[in-house]
């Protein structure tokens, strides 16, 4: 697969990588489309702190899934799907609850 890697700040790289895999609680996301917004031009100068060299760009996707590992239910492959890039370490989840982007269930 290709991805758009921020490979220094002020220098974008689209580099080959290997094919991910579903792992067991994962779901594999066949990208349809990425947007590209404030925060991902912020990041791409390094004026936010919020990206760091050797990330994988593009934040605001959507496309549908490839495969589900094992434990997941709700998805299957082909189903249209969307994603949170937000990632709260499950332990965390009850100090995050409630946050900007964050779901409160
Ligand atoms: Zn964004």
């Amino acid at each position: 697969m290709k991805a758009l890697v921020l490979a220094e700040f002020g220098r974008l790289d689209v580099v080959e990588y290997p094919d991910p895999v579903a792992a067991s609680g994962e779901v594999l996301v066949a990208i349809a489309h990425t947007g590209i917004c404030g925060t991902d031009l912020h990041g791409y100068t390094g004026a936010n702190g919020r990206r760091v060299p050797g990330m994988v760009m593009g934040h605001e996707t959507a496309g549908v899934v490839a495969a589900v590992g094992d434990g997941i239910s709700g998805f299957a492959p082909g189903q249209v799907v969307t994603v949170n890039p937000v990632v709260v370490p499950t332990d965390d989840a009850q100090a995050w609850r409630g946050r900007e982007q964050q779901h409160p269930g």
